[in-house]
């Protein structure tokens, strides 16, 4: 029965073939051992559901110390469902389940179990699938942002079409205010679209990373200027104070300093501080970047989630603004392409510093 199992593993892919014992005649002692190094849980249950072998990953993952040999299994791991999957492999022969929030860790397990007719033993396997399940959330998660963001420009962009066609064409004042919100909804799509393939190429690997030591003072130059062309009246301090060179994507550091600078321009100016400051430190190994502004900042809480997809601080400050939220994403993973890392804390009396660090050598 246990080399049955075994085997089913070796055809789904989940354990290599050459695991196994050369003349296939694998004991139940063996198995276990197999499987722990796998990092596949199993348990053997007994005619009377005690625990007659358990294997190092079981006993690790549902925190059932190995010595538990011998005690039933519900006195030692009172799971319902696992309980009830024991009862339903007794009479189908097998049953599978996936169970959920399983201490410690909070993991997710695939669970098999096998009823032997001949020995009456009940076998368990564990395939912990934590990792599958939280991708799947995040898919999950990214497919229902994306609709909620793609509908309400989609949805302005059809009703104004709709009322220029019924007749508003004929009124020239008020078909210029719906033709001004087609284009306005068809920019916010473009803009939602374009970051949205550029997300999805850096994160599929596909992002053509041509990593090399490279001046910087350039790339926050023509950043700098790109951004006082558009926003004449602000005043940037740039103290990049040395043509230091760190190893970097000239095309990728450009797109971070960028879409933060614009960030900085876009929420952290106000009436009172019209001013960005960008800092740089030689911290020996690596640069470390900062751009600081005196705006409305962001609260402490919040501070790591701004680098989640379509995450925007909900208050005034963004909700005036354009966004799609994929901005700061965008940038943690360039900058993590490129072996550094990033963040923002306070700035003082108010606003923020978003900071990214580079190597300088590989
Ligand atoms: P977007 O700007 O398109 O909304 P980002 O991913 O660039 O998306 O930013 C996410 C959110 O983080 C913004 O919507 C804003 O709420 C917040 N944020 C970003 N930069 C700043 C900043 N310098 N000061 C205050 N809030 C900021």
């Amino acid at each position: 029965m246990l080399s049955k199992i075994l085997r089913l593993f070796v055809k789904e892919k989940k354990i290599e073939s050459s695991n196994i014992v050369q003349n296939g005649n694998l004991t139940t002692k063996e198995l276990p051992q197999i499987l722990d190094k796998t990092g596949i849980g199993i348990i053997v249950l007994d005619a009377n559901d005690c625990i007659a072998q358990i294997n190092s990953v079981s006993s690790m993952d549902l925190n059932i110390p190995k010595d538990y040999e011998g005690s039933k299994l519900v006195e030692v791991f009172n799971n319902g469902e696992i309980i009830n999957l024991i009862k339903s492999a007794k009479v189908d022969t097998s049953a599978e389940e996936e169970i959920f929030g399983v201490d410690p860790g909070n993991k997710s397990f695939l669970v098999n179990a096998t009823y032997d007719y001949e020995s009456l033993e009940t076998t368990l396997v564990f395939i912990d699938i934590t990792r599958i399940k939280k991708l799947e959330n995040i898919r999950k998660d990214f497919i229902a942002n994306l609709s909620h963001e793609l509908r309400t420009p989609v949805a302005v962009i059809r009703a104004n079409s709709e009322s220029l066609v019924d007749g508003a064409l004929d009124d020239k004042e008020i078909a210029q205010k719906f033709s001004n919100a087609i284009l306005k909804n068809s920019e916010k799509l473009s803009y939602l679209l374009e970051d949205i393939l550029n997300l999805s190429t850096i994160e599929s690997g596909e992002y053509n990373l041509e990593l090399a030591e490279n001046s910087i003072s350039e790339i926050f130059k023509t950043s700098i200027n790109s951004v006082l062309s558009n926003n004449p009246d602000i005043k940037i301090i740039n103290n990049i104070y040395s043509d230091i060179k760190v190893i970097c994507d000239t095309k990728a550091l450009l797109q971070v300093v960028d879409n933060l600078i614009e960030n900085s321009v876009k929420y952290g100016i106000t009436e009172e501080s019209k001013e960005i400051i960008i800092n740089m430190q030689d911290q020996g190994s690596r640069v470390r970047f900062e751009i600081e502004d005196h705006g409305q900042g962001i609260p402490a809480d919040q501070r790591e989630r701004v680098f989640e997809r379509f995450f925007r601080i909900q208050n005034n400050n963004t909700s005036l603004k354009e966004g799609t939220g994929l901005g700061l994403s965008i940038v943690k993973n360039l900058v993590n392409l490129m072996g550094g890392s990033v963040g923002n804390e306070k700035a003082y009396p108010d606003g923020t510093i978003f900071w990214f660090t580079l190597n300088k050598k590989n």
